[in-house]
C-alpha cells in the first residue's frame, strides 16, 4: 500500500467535519488495507505509530526536522526560517519546498506505508551518540522520497502534530463499519486491549476474535468508572441493597499489574509511571501477597509530618518528575487503597461479583499498613443512616465523598455504567445579583426567561459574570418576571437592563475566565437553586470570592 493512497485519506479527515463521515471515510480506508497492514494504518491515522498500552512516541523535535528539510531539499536553513515564520508549520513548509523543487520527481522512489512505518519505528528506538544525525537523516530519506502533499504530513507525524479529528468514537465506528461487527463490543475488545490496531487486525478475522479477550499483564486496561449520584440515598436505592460503600480518596487512579517481582504502575490514562513511584513499587512488592495480580487502587498524599491525608494538588508534580525521585518520595509520601482486583494467578476475575473480588482483595492485601497499601476503608450495608454517617466520616476525614457499589456487578472496562455511584458534595454556590435578562421566545414570550448574573466588584458596582437560563419552573419565571418587572430601566429588543435588586442563588458547574463578561469570569451552566429574598444586592457574592473558587477549582488541577 502505497504512502500517498493514505495521504489522500488523511486530507479528507482533515477537511470533514462530521464526525459521521470521518468515521466513513475511515471505514472505507480499512476495509481496503491488507491485514498485515492494519496496525500501521490504525497508528498512523491516529498520529502516532505505536499503539496507545506502549506509551512510546517518536521523539523527534522541531531543530531534527529543520535539518532534515534543509537535508533534503537542498533549502537553507534561514529559508526554512523564514518560510515557517510565514506558513505556520513545518509540514507546509517542506510541501512548499518540494512543490517548487522542479525535478524533485526524478529522484523520487515511491513511499509504502510499511516503509514509512518502520522508518518511524527505527527513528524511535535511535538513543545515545549519533542519533541526533542518524534522526535527521532518516527524516530527510522520508521527505525527499516523498510527495509533496505527502511530506506535510509525514513531518507532522514526526512531530507528534497529526491533528485530524480521529478519537476513539470515530475509531470504533469505523471499524465495526469496515468489517460488520458490533460497536459495542469493538469499544468493549479496545478497553481490555487498549489497541485499536490489534481490535482492527481481529475483527478482520470476524466478531467471535473480539469476545472473550484474556486480560494480560503489563498490558492495562481501561477502569472502570462510576456516574454521580446526588445523595447517598439514591445511591443506595439504585446500587441495590446491601451496597458496598467506599472512601473516595483524592488522589489519583493506580492500576497495579505485579508478575512476581516485577512491578509496574499506570494511571487512568494508562500512562506508566513506575519510575516515580519507587515507594508504590516497593509497598507491593511487600505488601501484595500473590504471584500475579492486577490491582485497581487510589494512591493518595500524606502528610509526613501529621500522617494526614492531603489533597491530590500538594502530590501532583510527583506524577511528572523526572528527577529527585528519592527525594520526593520522601517530602510528598504516598500510600495506595486497593479497592479492587482485576487478575490473580493466571486468571481473570472481570466477570466475578465485586463481593468476590473484594474479598480477595482483603485475601491478597497484608493486613500491615506500615507497607504502603492497604484495602480502601470499607462498608457494606442497606441501612440508609449507616450509609449517610459513612460519607459524613469520609467528608470529616478531608476526602471528596465516598463510592456506592453494587456487589453483584463485575467488572466492566472503560464503562461509566449504573453499576456503581460516586456521591461527593455539589461545588459552592454563588449568591448573584440579577442585573439584566431576555425576554423569552415561544411559550416563553411573555416571561423574562434568561437572566445576566453579577457580582460585587471592588468599588461596589455589578460586575457580569454569566447568563442563566436553566434550573427556572414555570411558576418561578412567572415570579422572577413580575418582581423584575417594575426594576427594568431599558429595553433593546429582547434584551432588558435592569435595576441590581433581586439576589439569586446559583449552582454551576464550573468558573471559566472569560473575556465576554466585566468581571472578567464566567459560569459555566448557572442554575437556580432559589431566589434569595432575604439578601440584599451589596451582601451577593464579590469579584473577589469568585476569583478564590475559580483559583481553588484551577490548583486541583486535572488529573492524570
Ligand atoms: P471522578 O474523578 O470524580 O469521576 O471520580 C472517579 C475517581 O475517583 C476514580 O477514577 C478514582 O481515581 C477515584 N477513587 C477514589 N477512591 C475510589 C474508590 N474507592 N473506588 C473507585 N474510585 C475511587
Amino acid at each position: 500500500m502505497r504512502y500517498h493512497e493514505l495521504v489522500g485519506v488523511f486530507a479528507g479527515l482533515e477537511a470533514e467535519s462530521s464526525t459521521l463521515k470521518k468515521a466513513d471515510l475511515l471505514a472505507g480506508l480499512l476495509s481496503r488495507t491488507p491485514p498485515d497492514l492494519l496496525k500501521p494504518v490504525v497508528y498512523m491515522t491516529t498520529g502516532n505509530i505505536f499503539p496507545p498500552w506502549m506509551n512510546r512516541e517518536i521523539n523527534v523535535g522541531d531543530k531534527t526536522v529543520i535539518s532534515a528539510i534543509v537535508m533534503a531539499t537542498g533549502a537553507t536553513k534561514i529559508q526554512v526560517q523564514n518560510l515557517l515564520r510565514e506558513q505556520g508549520d513545518l509540514g507546509s513548509v517542506a510541501t512548499l519546498l518540494l512543490t517548487s523543487r522542479a525535478q524533485h520527481t526524478l529522484f523520487r522512489q515511491e513511499l509504502t506505508v510499511a516503509h514509512v512505518h518502520q522508518t518511524f519505528q527505527k527513528i524511535a528506538g535511535m538513543d545515545g551518540s549519533g542519533s541526533q544525525d542518524a534522526k535527521i537523516s532518516s527524516v530527510a530519506e522520508l521527505i525527499s522520497n516523498a510527495r509533496p502533499e505527502s511530506a506535510r504530513y509525514i513531518i507532522r507525524t514526526a512531530l507528534g502534530q497529526l491533528r485530524m479529528g480521529v478519537g476513539d468514537g470515530i475509531m470504533r465506528d469505523a471499524i465495526s463499519s469496515a468489517f460488520t461487527v458490533n460497536k459495542e463490543v469493538v469499544e468493549k475488545a479496545n478497553a481490555v486491549l487498549n489497541d485499536y490496531g490489534e481490535v482492527a487486525v481481529l475483527a478482520s478475522r470476524g466478531e467471535s476474535e473480539l469476545t472473550d479477550l484474556k486480560l494480560r499483564l503489563f498490558r492495562p486496561i481501561k477502569v472502570m468508572l462510576y456516574p454521580k449520584a446526588e445523595k447517598v440515598d439514591d445511591a443506595l436505592a439504585s446500587a441495590g441493597q446491601p451496597a458496598q460503600f467506599e472512601f473516595k480518596y483524592d488522589g489519583f487512579r493506580t492500576q497495579i499489574h505485579k508478575k512476581g517481582e516485577e512491578v509496574r504502575i499506570y494511571t487512568r490514562r494508562l500512562d506508566d509511571i513506575t519510575f516515580q513511584f519507587p515507594d508504590v513499587v516497593t509497598a507491593v512488592r511487600r505488601g501484595i501477597r500473590a504471584r500475579e495480580a492486577i490491582i485497581d487502587s487510589e494512591t493518595i498524599g500524606i502528610d509526613p509530618a501529621t500522617g494526614r491525608w492531603v489533597p491530590f494538588q500538594n502530590i501532583s508534580q510527583r506524577i511528572r518528575r523526572k528527577y529527585d525521585i528519592e527525594k520526593l518520595v520522601q517530602t510528598l509520601p504516598v500510600e495506595t487503597h486497593v479497592f479492587d482486583l482485576l487478575f490473580l494467578d493466571g486468571r481473570s476475575l472481570l466477570d466475578m461479583p465485586l463481593a468476590e473480588r473484594f474479598r480477595r482483595v482483603q485475601d491478597v492485601v497484608t493486613p500491615d499498613p506500615s507497607d504502603g497499601i492497604r484495602v480502601a476503608e470499607h462498608l457494606v450495608t442497606a441501612d440508609p443512616a449507616q450509609a449517610r454517617a459513612f460519607y459524613q466520616t469520609a467528608l470529616d476525614r478531608g476526602l471528596e465523598g465516598i463510592m456506592v457499589k453494587n456487589l453483584q456487578a463485575g467488572y466492566k472496562p472503560g464503562q461509566r455504567v449504573g453499576l456503581g455511584y460516586k456521591v461527593k458534595p455539589e461545588t459552592e454556590t454563588l449568591d448573584l445579583v440579577i442585573v439584566g435578562a431576555d425576554w423569552g421566545e415561544g411559550r416563553r414570550t411573555s416571561w423574562l426567561s434568561s437572566f445576566e448574573l453579577a457580582v460585587v466588584g471592588p468599588d461596589g458596582g455589578f460586575l457580569p459574570a454569566g447568563k442563566m437560563g436553566t434550573g427556572m419552573t414555570d411558576s418561578d419565571l412567572t415570579n422572577l418576571t413580575e418582581t423584575l418587572k417594575p426594576d427594568i430601566t431599558r429595553q433593546h429588543g429582547k434584551q432588558v437592563q435592569l435595576k441590581p435588586r433581586m439576589v439569586v442563588e446559583v449552582g454551576y458547574q464550573e468558573i471559566q475566565k472569560s473575556p465576554t463578561y466585566a468581571s472578567g469570569f464566567a459560569l459555566r451552566f448557572p442554575r437556580l437553586v432559589r431566589i434569595r429574598d432575604d439578601r440584599k444586592p451589596e451582601d451577593a457574592d464579590t469579584l473577589d470570592r469568585l476569583k478564590t473558587i475559580y483559583a481553588k477549582q484551577f490548583s486541583r488541577g486535572e488529573k492524570p
